[in-house]
C-alpha cells in the first residue's frame, strides 16, 4: 500500500512475522516500511517522518548514481562499460565473415572492449557481454584464489561464479566458495578483497575481530574496498541493463 506522511511517499507492508517496524529503501530508492500486524499505521507514519533526513539523503544519492549511469548512454557501439574499475569504450561491429562472436579487451591505445558479432549470433549485446564477463570473472577470481589461499593457509573445495543479488561472495562450511561475476567490473583491489574475505571464512567462521584481523593482514585496504562496494553496489547491478 502506498502512503504519504508529511509529504514523504512510502510503501507500507504488513507482515505477521515482523516483530519490529523496519525501514529499507527498495531498488529504486522508495522507502518501504514493514509493520508488525498489530502495530497501528500511525507508527509507520511517525517513523517515516522521524527518518525523513536519512531518506532524503539516500534518495539524493540514488538520483545522482542513476544520473551518472544514464549519462553513459545506452549499451552499444561507442558506449562505455566499466571493466576492472576502468571505463572502457565499447566498439561493436558486425563481422560478416566470422563464425563465432569474439570479444576482446584491448588497452594498447585506449581502454577498449571490442565485440565482433557473428552474423549467426542472435543474442542481444548484453548477453554477449555478460557471457564474456563471466568468463573473465572466472579467470580473475581463480587467479586471486590461487595467490591468496596459500597465504591464508586454506584450500577451497570448489569455486563457483554466479550472480547473487545481495552478496558479492559466499563460503559454505564445506569449503565451497561462490562469487558474483560483477566483481570483474570493480577495481582489482575490490575483487581481491572479496576473494580474501571468503577464503578467510574457511579459517574463521562468522565475523569476529579475529576474522577481520586475518583479512586485513592480507589486504590492508579491506575497509576501503568494502566502502567502495557499498557505494557502487547499484551501479554494478545496473551494468548491462
Ligand atoms: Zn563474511
Amino acid at each position: 500500500m502506498v502512503r504519504e506522511a508529511s509529504g514523504v511517499a512510502y510503501l507500507l507492508r504488513r507482515s505477521p512475522r515482523a516483530r519490529r517496524l523496519r525501514l529499507v529503501l527498495d531498488g529504486d530508492g522508495t522507502p518501504l516500511v514493514t509493520l508488525p500486524s498489530r502495530a497501528p499505521i500511525r507508527a509507520a507514519d511517525e517513523f517515516v517522518v522521524s527518518r525523513r533526513d536519512w531518506i532524503e539523503r539516500h534518495r539524493e544519492r540514488y538520483a545522482a548514481e542513476r544520473a551518472r549511469h544514464e549519462s553513459r548512454g545506452p549499451l552499444g557501439d561507442g558506449g562505455t562499460l566499466d571493466y576492472s574499475g576502468q571505463p572502457h569504450r565499447l566498439e561493436v561491429r558486425a563481422e560478416p565473415r566470422v563464425r563465432r562472436t569474439r570479444v576482446e579487451h584491448d588497452d594498447s591505445v585506449a581502454p577498449t572492449i571490442r565485440v565482433r558479432l557473428a552474423p549467426a549470433d542472435g543474442r542481444p549485446l548484453a548477453s554477449v557481454l555478460e557471457a564474456w564477463l563471466r568468463r573473465e570473472a572466472r579467470g580473475a577470481v581463480e587467479r586471486r584464489v590461487a595467490a591468496r589461499a596459500p597465504q591464508l593457509g586454506v584450500v577451497p573445495a570448489a569455486v563457483r561464479i554466479g550472480d547473487q543479488h545481495s552478496r558479492w561472495g559466499s563460503a559454505s562450511r564445506t569449503g565451497r566458495l561462490s562469487f558474483s561475476w560483477r566483481l570483474v567490473l570493480a577495481p582489482p583491489v575490490v575483487l581481491d578483497y572479496v576473494v580474501v574475505h571468503e577464503l578467510a571464512h574457511l579459517a574463521v567462521f562468522g565475523h569476529p575481530p579475529r576474522f577481520w584481523q586475518l583479512v586485513r593482514s592480507v589486504v590492508p585496504d579491506a575497509d576501503r574496498a568494502r566502502r567502495w562496494l557499498r557505494e557502487h553496489a547499484r551501479e554494478l547491478h545496473w551494468t548491462l541493463e
